[in-house]
């Protein structure tokens, strides 16, 4: 099993557009300090699939047929947003896993194309591809499912869009020898939100859970500053995720 981020942002990315500060000039002239839309490449026995779709050139990085499913987190814009081209593809449908909800995204359930939703349920393990895919509720401001993939010995949970989350999940999770969390900490310290984590929330998360190493993904530019002015401030085991990033195994 792999997993490579390709997005660490949030919806408006780094460098903010418009942004003359610091933070933003050297992304601008630095690929490897950008960040795209919040998703990742899972491997799994040979098989790749997305955990989310809001990268707007998925049909350029997957071409036909090496695509094998998508793991949706949430209907939100900068999740989907790279359906609305691959929908209209030709050939092999492309499986979306994704929460029950009855709005979806504009008019992705009406027009599917050539993606086929399945709804899962919380807490409802899956198989997928030998390995066992469990979804998990958190806290945001649609309904939105977490997944912990387990593979043989491995496990990892990804963990976005959430601001803490739900009772049930964090039980879930502690009694787990996780791997890995990538998890949501799109905000700086003392900067709150109803349904993203800031760091102090991801912290608080990575000591409760305990996994042997935590990654922050779904990064806001305020976040960016903050952690260049104080870039001593992540314990050893938690990282901030960047794009491209292998992520799973480490090397
Ligand atoms: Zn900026
Ligand atoms: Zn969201
Ligand atoms: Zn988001």
């Amino acid at each position: 099993m792999r997993l490579k981020l390709l997005g660490s942002g949030n919806a408006a990315g780094m460098p903010l557009y418009g942004c003359a500060c610091e933070v933003c000039i050297e992304a601008s002239a630095n690929r490897r300090l950008q960040r795209t839309p919040c998703s990742a490449q899972l491997e799994i026995d040979g098989r790749t699939y997305l955990l989310d779709a809001g990268q707007m050139n998925l049909t350029q990085q997957f071409p036909a047929g090496s695509l094998d499913g998508i793991l949706l987190t949430h209907f939100h814009v900068d999740h989907v947003q790279g359906l609305f081209h691959l929908r209209w593809g030709v050939g092999e449908e492309i499986p979306v896993y994704c929460p029950e909800d009855g709005e979806g995204c504009a008019d992705l359930y009406k027009h599917p194309g050539i993606l086929r939703f399945h709804a899962q349920q919380a807490y409802v393990p899956f198989v997928l591809e030998g390995g066992q895919v469990t979804p998990l509720s958190l806290n945001h401001s649609k309904p939105t499912l977490g997944y912990l993939i387990a593979w043989q010995n491995a496990q990892i949970a990804y963990l976005t869009d959430t601001k803490g989350l739900p009772p049930k999940t964090a039980e879930l999770l502690g009694r787990q020898k996780l791997d890995l969390m990538v998890i949501d900490c799109s905000l700086m310290p003392g900067c709150d939100h109803p349904g993203h984590n800031n760091l102090d929330d991801a912290l608080v998360l990575h000591k409760a859970i305990r996994p042997r190493r935590s990654v922050l993904t779904h990064i806001g530019h305020d976040l960016d500053i903050w952690l260049k002015a104080n870039p001593q401030a992540l314990p050893d085991n938690l990282s901030v995720g960047h794009d491209e990033q292998l992520v799973y195994p480490i090397v």
